[in-house]
């Protein structure tokens, strides 16, 4: 025989349980068939009773829910000459459903005994509704009240199955049922002395192990809404994968730390029998689930799973009096059991000071006081701390029957943990070294699963996620290219990068499963109003590990919100050069907190664009060169506007000229000053060790004050035309030497300058075209022959793939 289990998700309407008809049809065998209560239902009952103890009547609506949902899967599910028998069952059973709850309100409590009363309605209608939809479908079908069946002890509220009486009872029923299938409902059992009791929650897996074990099932089928049990919870993971076979421990492992799947106690009965487990998917009976057998001990793999569980507190018991007192820990550990409140994971310092043990949040406050009254004595003489709870916790484990022949994994978990800015506040290893496991803060699990899942199962596929601020120029030339790569990226470097969140000045959106690359511009039009610190909380709530902060405007406000990116792990990779050319205390706040919270802060892009200027430079200095020098030319703007002057021109006209086809900053002062230079050779000479503020830069201007002064474009304009003949004679004065004139950058004993200079023939500037930039390093290694980059210096494609190349570093960090 073989016993199947089918979950509250694959009974939770008419239309799963025709699917449940379909897959028991395909098997030859006798089966027994365990349902749990339809979807939903058990955490309706337990609402319906809380309110109906605290004198609440809107139990009544709840029940009113369970009803019609029960009667219109009757009505869906039977032909209708069979409806009317079954429907006045069921109507008998909730009335008896609905005097029970009036009962807790009239006198406002709720018993254990009356509780489980009530929640056990789920599974007993659900599977007698499912038995005589099976009977109706002429399936050769009994039903089987599973009360009748598994009797259980109760000492201290605490229920533990009898397994003596309900193995002979199911061997008995089991045992002469000439029924192809029988159907019992899951989860409910009776007391020794009659009443209904229940086998915690999820317990229905459990009542199936009992069957199974008791008849030596061929095999026990667990039926769910997944298609096995995954590296880790494939609601939390989206990369988990089922895992095609697991050994019972490990499989224990992994629910007792919260992969609900399965529910603990079930694999004690059939692992004593060596039934196998197979966990099953009934929304896609094809796929292969997977199988839970003794271990085969398969070489090579180490981590098996992921669990975790939310919702954890934790609890310390320390003080001097717990030094050499025996007993202590003795009497922390009855207290709570006996309070039925399970411990999942213990700590102690080896200074015996403390105990520390990880509880549901849900014991908190009962365990507090119960720990507190039950150590007042030495509490009150100062011998012992009252006890500390901290709760918002979280556990997460690795789980793996080889892992205790494999060093390093504790020291791969904890770093992973740590590069995420993950903080571990307990760590825990099972004495059978088939878990090691931590506690973090609740709000930290996501990111800490998926980080670790990435570690331990995903070939290094490493998913960065960008939210991308300001798509102008540059950043839409940024998100096409990002699109044209994503898979080149992912299949060769293993980079897998989503675009998460998008905003220009007017509006913003946020996809956590990755914007489309293609439509990315309607959905931002139709996004929600733009806010930076909206946008910022957006990015920090979601917490995902490897989050990148793009910057592509020039905007001062933007730029000031770095610090919040940074200070939460959030890595920023920005063109905007406002942030690197403020305030040295502000650039050094910055660079920072980039290496306090692991969080990269990269702005290649702020000098010559694309070019890898300031990564080259960093190469330099961390491999124990220095700078002594550099001469560059930066100013795309101001090469296009010399290269083109001369004495059959004006300089008003190529300024202007350059203006409208987009060379310059709309404010072509700004660039004609000096100002953009300016910053980007304080930059440079900051990343190469020196503290320097844009005002200790020289610029002797070659613009007479007239021009520097103009309020507006119109007047600077005229300002040029009045004193033509003064930059006439600059060209002159250069060309008869054979010169050019470059507006240079130049650093050298920790000073800057920048300014125009007669560049002479022969020179490495010389031939600088177009809006092409240089930069020449002259080092302790490069003394008399530079390390020259060049190539071009602006333009909106350019300085877009060198923001792509910042992101990919990151990717490689
Ligand atoms: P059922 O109602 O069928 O008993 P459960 O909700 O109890 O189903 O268990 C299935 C759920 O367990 C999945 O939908 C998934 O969210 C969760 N789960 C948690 N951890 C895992 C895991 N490691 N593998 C598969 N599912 C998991
Ligand atoms: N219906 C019960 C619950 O929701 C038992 C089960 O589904 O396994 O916990
Ligand atoms: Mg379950």
């Amino acid at each position: 025989m073989k016993v199947l289990k089918f979950g509250g998700s694959s009974v939770a309407s008419p239309e799963n349980i025709i699917k449940i008809k379909d897959i028991i049809s395909r098997y030859d065998d006798r089966t027994i068939i365990v349902v749990s209560a339809f979807g939903g239902v058990t955490d309706d009952l337990i609402a319906a009773g809380k309110l109906a103890e605290n004198q609440d009547d809107s139990y009544k609506k709840i029940l009113e829910k369970i009803e019609i949902r029960h009667l219109a899967a009757i009505k869906a599910l039977l032909p209708i000459e069979e409806q009317s028998k079954v429907l006045s069952s069921v109507k008998k059973e909730l009335n008896v459903l609905e005097t029970l709850l009036d009962g807790a309100f009239s006198i406002g409590e709720l018993t254990h005994k009356l509780s489980d009363k009530i929640v056990s309605y789920g599974e007993l209608l659900s599977s007698f509704i499912i038995s005589e939809y099976l009977i109706s479908q002429g399936i050769n079908c009994a039903y089987k009240d599973s009360r009748d069946l598994i009797i259980t002890t109760n000492r201290n509220d605490r229920i533990t199955v009898n397994t003596e009486k309900t193995t002979a009872n199911c061997r008995a029923y089991f045992g002469d049922s000439t029924h192809e299938v029988i159907v019992c409902p899951g989860f409910i059992s009776k007391s020794e002395n009659g009443d209904a009791t229940t086998l915690g929650r999820g317990g229905s897996d459990y009542t199936a192990a009992l069957y199974a074990a008791a008849i030596d099932a061929e095999i026990l089928e667990i039926w769910t809404d997944v298609s096995g049990m995954y590296t880790a919870n494939p609601k939390m993971v989206k990369q988990a994968k089922p895992i095609a076979h697991i050994s019972y421990e490990e499989a224990m492992e992994l629910s007792h730390f919260g992969a609900k799947v399965l529910y603990p106690p079930t694999i004690q009965p059939v692992l004593s029998k060596g039934i196998s487990i197979r966990i099953k998917n009934t929304f896609l009976p094809e796929a292969e689930g997977t199988l839970i057998t003794k271990s085969k001990n398969e070489k090579g793999k180490t981590v098996r799973g992921i669990s975790h569980i939310s919702n954890m507190a934790l609890l310390s018991l320390e003080g001097p009096g717990m030094v050499g007192i025996p007993g202590i820990s003795k009497q922390f550990f009855e207290v709570l059991s006996q309070a039925n409140i399970s411990v999942v994971l213990i700590t102690q310092a080896s200074s015996e000071h403390s105990i520390c043990i990880g509880i549901s949040a849900d014991d908190v406050s009962k365990a507090v006081a119960i720990v507190n009254e039950a150590f007042a004595f030495q509490i009150e003489r100062g011998r012992i701390k009252p006890v500390i709870p901290e709760t918002n916790l979280a556990i997460v484990a690795l789980v793996g029957d080889n892992m205790k022949n494999h060093q390093g994994l504790s020291g791969k978990m904890f770093s992973t943990l740590g590069r995420n800015n993950v903080n571990i506040r307990v760590i825990a290893q099972g004495a059978s070294e088939k878990n090691i496991s931590c506690v973090i803060e609740g709000k930290d699990v996501k990111k800490a699963l998926n980080a670790l899942h990435e570690e331990f199962f995903e070939e290094n596929i490493k998913q960065l996620n960008l939210f991308v601020m300001g798509v102008g120029n540059v950043g839409a030339k940024f998100l096409n290219q990002v699109r044209q790569q994503k898979k080149y990226l992912k299949e060769n470097l293993k980079l897998n990068i989503r675009v998460i969140g998008i905003s220009n000045s007017r509006t913003m959106v946020f996809n956590e499963n990755g914007i489309s690359l293609k439509n990315w511009e309607t959905e931002l039009a139709n996004g929600e109003q733009a806010n930076k610190s909206t946008f910022f909380d957006t990015v920090n709530t979601f917490n995902y590990r490897n989050s990148i902060f793009v910057d592509n405007t020039a905007s001062n406000e933007i730029a000031s919100t770095y610090d919040m990116y940074l200070g939460n792990s959030i890595s920023v990779v920005t063109c905007n050069k406002i942030a690197c050319s403020s305030e040295y205390e502000n650039y050094n706040h910055l660079k920072e907190l980039a290496r306090t919270y692991n969080a990269p802060f990269l702005f290649e892009t702020n000098v010559g664009a694309g070019l890898p200027i300031i990564d080259t430079l960093k190469h330099l200095i961390v491999s124990g060169d220095k700078i002594q020098k550099i001469q560059a030319v930066l100013s795309g703007s101001l090469n296009f506007v010399f290269n083109n002057f001369n004495d059959t021109t004006t300089l008003h006209d190529i300024v202007k000229q350059a203006q409208e086809e987009g060379y310059t900053e709309p404010d072509p002062k700004i660039d004609l000053s000096g100002i953009d230079v300016m910053r980007k050779i304080l930059i440079l000479a900051r990343e190469s060790g020196y503290r320097l503020e844009i005002s200790d830069i020289m610029n002797e201007s070659f613009l007479p004050k007239e021009s520097l002064n103009a309020d507006n474009n119109e007047d600077f304009f005229t300002s040029l035309k009045k004193h033509e003949a003064d930059f006439q004679k600059m060209y002159n004065e250069a060309a008869t030497k054979g010169a050019k004139l470059k507006y240079v950058a130049q650093f050298e004993d920790g000073k800057a300058s920048v300014g125009l200079q007669q560049i002479p023939k022969g020179h490495d500037f010389y031939n600088l075209e177009g809006s092409d930039n240089i930069v020449l390093f002259y080092t302790e290694r490069y003394p008399d022959q530079p390390m020259i980059i060049k190539g071009a210096g602006a333009g909106a494609d350019v300085t877009a793939s060198g923001i792509f190349a910042d992101i990919i570093r990151i990717g490689n960090f």
